[in-house]
């Protein structure tokens, strides 16, 4: 089953907080809600158990998605708070009861990609150390992101999964499209990607993907804004094919402007696929 829902609460939701968005996120049928703390985490412990809660009774998963401001191969002391924020992200996550949790991993800078990837790697398995001492069971996944000049090809973020237990990819497919200016943009290519996947990391890793979908423009650098679904050259239909043709199962999250909206679109397309 692939599950459908928006990055941050719905727009229509009538009050602010995430609980309110819950209620909002299935009175419109989604089933899926990405919680966006992309600019810091705070919250108390009570408020999480209270998202826990009402995501229960409204059965909606949840993910989360950690501040932008991490870096894990950059300088030694914004690794040390990156990691702080990443495990804090990880330990609330778990504690509203959300599956998993996104991040990028950080920018190359001046270094070699071997070089960042090393230090990656390093800061992954002090996160994933972090969470298990806190007993808060969630996976950590490093988003495929959008500029050649941040970490997380396709490619690197099978690898740092394939490297260290509990570290899980998040796809974002229209990074993926983004990054390379406008390759990756069909089905055979869009199903490749889904194999390589299962070739490095098994089965279980379609039968629980993090998947988030935009339209995008980009740029010479990459990702230049995020874009309506109506308005993008990207091909998400093609891409819902493949991901209906090999069975994905997971969590589909919207990272569109048009918020709601295209959550529910992405979603009627996909269940309109035989
Ligand atoms: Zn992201």
């Amino acid at each position: 089953m692939l599950r459908f829902g928006t990055s941050g609460i719905p727009r229509s939701s009538a009050r602010p907080g995430t609980v309110h968005g819950i209620r909002r996120a299935r009175e419109l049928g989604l089933d899926h809600l990405e919680m966006a703390w992309v600019n810091g985490v705070k919250m108390s412990d009570e408020s999480a158990d209270a998202i826990r809660e009402a995501a229960r009774e409204h059965d909606l998963t949840l993910t989360a998605h950690a501040p932008y401001y991490v870096n894990l191969c950059g300088a030694e002391d914004v690794v040390e708070r990156s990691l702080a924020r990443l495990v804090e992200t990880g330990r609330l996550g778990a504690r509203c009861g959300a599956q998993s949790f996104c991040f990028h991993a950080g920018f190359y800078g001046q270094q070699s990609h071997e070089e960042a990837g090393d230090k990656i790697l390093e800061g992954l398995r002090a996160v994933t150390k972090g969470l298990k001492k806190l007993k808060a069971g969630i996976d950590v996944r490093t988003e495929l992101t959008g500029k050649p000049t941040q970490a997380g090809s396709l490619e690197e973020v099978i690898a740092w999964a394939a490297a260290v237990p509990g570290v899980h990819p998040c796809i974002d497919f229209s990074h993926r499209y983004a990054r390379d200016a406008g390759q990756h943009n069909d089905y055979e290519d869009f199903a490749a990607t889904l194999t390589a996947i299962e070739h490095t990391l098994g089965r279980a890793a379609l039968d629980r993907l993090h998947v988030h979908i935009s339209g995008i423009q980009y740029g010479p650098k990459g990702e230049k804004r995020h874009e309506p679904l109506v308005e993008t050259a990207f091909r998400w239909k093609e891409l819902l094919r493949a991901l209906k043709d090999l069975n994905v199962s997971g969590w589909v999250v919207s990272e569109s402007p048009a918020m709601e909206d295209d959550a529910l679109l992405l979603q009627k397309t996909y269940r309109r696929l035989k």
